[in-house]
């Protein structure tokens, strides 16, 4: 299986080659030119399979060049009882009949990231030495709170790597931010960017595509690559979970081999719900991919319309990793619905960048609404859910996964189609602990405290534990004190490397 730009400029090039780059030198996003599909009888033999067996089997199929040894390596040193704090990694719990919660977030930093960050370093060195790259990688991340500690944790002192994370100085949770700023490691390098994630990803993409610092690297035998979702090495571990939770479902007789699912997923990015896309592409039952969004509801707007703009005010919202206009992995699944018309996929990145609209064809706008449903929680409706789940279910969802959770209601109200749902929970209630601790303390509860002692009242009241990754934060030693402005990222990048 081979890997192709998005834009069409670009491949074909191997797993190992796309995985090293990250991002294609045209600026598209690599794809593999086909889909490999899993058929019924492998799925009911996976219901004996751990997660980390799945994973393997799945894996392989897209990594062809990767000997099963390799794989197995991968797949072992990330899902283990080391890193995730449970022995299934990604447990499926059943809310209410029919509704089930795939917790995502049992790995080191308490979010879904870390199911795929602590899988890629391990694929990206073996595609270093895989293909004989020798010049030292630079990660460079852009993160809207949450993939730049778990990129800072699965690459710290990872040899041959250094990492450099941006983060918007005034945009992310006091909890997000001192599990950066406080990240440990001789490979490691935070910075805040004085504006919001789309600027921090926009800065970004122009220093990985700018010809002159690519040269000047290359002087200094160092070599960028990507640890956010536009590498392809981030989204295949995603598409596991989603077989995983299926497969899952099954073994527990809560549906039958081939019945089909509904899968919701609170999304910013794109690249969580992306990877169900796969997932059904590869064969599982899906009938209804429901992209939940906050206020910052582009793509709701892009799923019910065609139309994409983001020409719109940026909100600042309690779901802060959702707080996104530009959806890079968009792209993707625009490549894959007009049956990988790189031109045109072209075209409408360049309307973006240029107006920050496009408009897509109507075939791809039906099939974008045959897959897709996509409505929007705004914050009162979020801590609502929080509160009433909690008081239903004695269940802390964290302030993404109430999102999640309301839209579907709305999704319920709306169609009355009760097939077997699964939600994607992708934080632990404690990485956004001030705003769960709104809405299911009293006042009284949480007067007079800062972000860390209500964390603490959070654990009192509800008798659960801080998870490690979380727990005395506040006490830890800062690390990073580098702030800038987005226009000087470069110069922020040459000074972290040691270069002039
Ligand atoms: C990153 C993140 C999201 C959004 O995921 P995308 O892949 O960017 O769509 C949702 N919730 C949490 C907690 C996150 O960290």
């Amino acid at each position: 299986m081979k890997y192709q730009s998005s834009r069409g400029k670009y491949g074909a090039v191997s797993a190992a080659q796309a995985i090293t780059m990250g991002i294609s030198p045209d600026g598209g996003l690599f794809v593999p030119d086909c889909i490999p599909s899993i058929s019924t009888e492998i799925l009911k033999q996976m219901e004996s399979w751990t997660y980390q067996q799945r994973a393997a089997y799945i894996m392989q199929l897209f990594l062809e060049e990767f000997s099963p040894e390799e794989i197995k390596a991968c797949v072992n040193g990330a899902y283990n009882e080391k890193k995730f704090d449970h022995p299934e990694i990604a447990p499926l719990i059943e809310l209410r009949p029919g509704l089930h919660i795939q917790e995502l977030w049992h790995g080191p930093t308490c979010a879904f990231k870390d199911m795929a960050l602590q899988v890629l370093p391990r694929l990206l060195t073996t595609s270093t030495n895989k293909i004989g790259e020798t010049s030292e990688i630079i990660i460079l991340v852009a993160t809207s709170g949450d993939t730049g500690k778990a990129a800072l944790e699965g690459f710290r002192d990872v040899a041959g790597t250094q990492i450099i994370v941006f983060f918007p100085q005034h945009g992310v949770s006091e909890v997000q931010k001192m599990q950066m700023i406080t990240q440990e490691g001789n490979n490691v390098h935070v910075a805040g960017v004085l504006g919001n994630f789309d600027d921090a990803q926009s800065g970004v993409k122009n220093i990985f595509t700018s010809n002159q610092v690519i040269e000047q690297l290359q002087q200094q035998g160092m070599k960028m690559s990507s640890a956010n979702s536009i590498n392809w090495g981030r989204l295949l571990p995603q598409i596991v979970y989603y077989i995983s939770a299926y497969v899952d479902l099954c073994q527990r007789g809560y549906i039958q081999v081939g019945e089909a699912i509904n899968i919701v997923v609170p999304t910013g990015n794109f690249g969580n719900i992306l990877a169900a896309y796969y997932a059904r592409r590869m064969g599982i039952p899906v009938k209804r991919l429901i992209c939940a969004a906050n206020s910052n509801n582009v793509l709701t707007d892009f799923i019910m319309t065609g139309v994409y703009d983001r020409n719109r005010s940026f909100e600042k919202t309690i779901s802060p990793s959702m707080d996104i206009l530009i959806s890079s992995n968009l792209e993707r699944l625009l490549y894959e619905l007009t049956g990988h018309d790189s031109q045109r996929v072209s075209q409408w990145m360049d309307e973006l960048k240029n107006t920050g609209r496009y408009t897509v064809n109507e075939l791809t706008r039906s099939q974008v609404q045959e897959i897709f449903w996509s409505d929007y929680a705004a914050d009162t409706e979020t801590l609502e859910s929080i509160t009433r789940v909690w008081d239903k279910y004695h269940y802390l969802l964290d302030t993404h996964t109430a999102v999640a959770l309301n839209v579907y209601d709305k999704y319920l109200q709306q169609t009355g189609d009760n097939s077997s749902t699964v939600i994607a929970s992708t934080a632990s209630p404690f990485k956004f602990g001030s705003s769960v601790a709104q809405a299911v303390l009293s006042p009284e509860q949480i007067e007079g405290k800062n972000e860390f002692e209500l964390l603490q009242a959070l654990a009192v009241y509800t008798g659960m534990v801080i998870p490690e990754g979380i727990k005395n934060l506040d006490k830890r030693k800062i690390q990073h004190h580098t702030v800038t402005s987005a226009a000087e990222m470069e110069e922020v990048v040459f000074s972290f490397l040691g270069i002039e």
